[in-house]
């Protein structure tokens, strides 16, 4: 199956919608894209879509791009996992389904990589407005940042967040730069699992694992948020801000799913384990 690139995507998409408010009573599956789910639409109209691979009963959701623009390789890195995936079926593991929201923040993506393309369109930092410590005193570095009027405040936020609830994934990946560590989502004192998970990704890809994100302090986010929902979930925070750095988050994603199909059973989840796993990546 051939890969269908972002940028096609995203012209399919904008031309169902388009096509769709023009007609007063639009068919309820105009131009539907196996596979392709609309998630919802930003502040500008722009839809934000994920794509699935595989269909294993246990969903892992890869989040690039809720930055936008100012970290547009997460969106390219998103693209990259989904092309290889859609090519390579077998490296899904058969308990798992794999979905790609590419690009969370597509209104800030138009500005590329620059710093107003960190938020939406109407100037949100979208890591600030989800409904766990959430305050509206934000900030990003030294510099303070609007977190919404209240948490969800945006379109973007509740589209994922709506999602989310409805997939009822098994992890939460949210892929950032250039912080060079993935850092673990943490609501409350209770341990949900997203320290664990956020050791297994850190350690195949190569990043550090197990410190908080201390450089600033941060409020608001969708990693503390799932983490809230019991859903172990982390920040993947790449070590550039212009390479993709292909080949230690494709390990990350096989590790997580080595992770998951260690806990089935079963011959097809056995011989996908001594095929795609690598011995001392299982957790404890
Ligand atoms: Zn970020």
């Amino acid at each position: 199956m051939r890969a269908l690139t972002l940028a096609l995507l995203l012209t399919l998409l904008a031309a169902t919608s388009a096509a769709s408010a023009d007609l007063l009573d639009p068919p309820p599956t105009a131009t539907p894209v196996p596979g392709i789910t609309l998630v919802g639409h930003s502040v500008d109209g722009n839809p934000i879509v994920a794509q699935q691979l595989g269909d294993g009963p246990m969903p892992i959701l890869l989040v690039g791009g809720i930055h936008g623009g100012w970290e547009l390789n997460t969106v390219l890195l998103m693209n990259e996992i989904a092309a290889f995936f859609a090519a390579h079926p077998e490296d899904i593991a058969p308990n798992v389904s794999l979905y790609v929201i590419p690009a969370a923040n597509p209104d800030g993506l138009r500005h590329g990589r620059k710093a107003e393309g960190r938020f939406n369109a109407n100037g949100v930092d979208l890591n600030r407005n989800w409904g766990c410590n959430w305050s509206a005193e934000a900030f990003w570095r030294s510099q303070r940042v609007d977190a919404g009027a209240e948490p969800f405040s945006e379109p973007e936020t509740q589209a994922l967040r709506d999602f989310i609830t409805a997939l009822q994934p098994v992890a939460v990946l949210w892929y950032h730069s250039a912080a060079a560590g993935v850092f673990a989502g943490h609501c409350t004192g209770e341990d949900h699992g997203s320290a664990g998970l956020a050791d297994v990704v850190g350690r195949a890809a190569g990043y550090t694992t197990g410190q908080p994100f201390s450089a600033y302090p941060v409020s608001g986010t969708a990693a503390d948020w799932v983490d809230g929902l019991g859903t172990p979930s982390m920040d993947v925070e790449l070590e550039s801000a212009q390479a993709v750095e292909w080949e230690r988050n494709h390990a990350g994603i096989m590790a997580l799913q080595c992770h998951f199909a260690r806990l089935g059973a079963g011959d097809a989840l056995e011989a996908f384990v001594a095929r795609a796993c690598r011995e001392g990546e299982q957790d404890g």
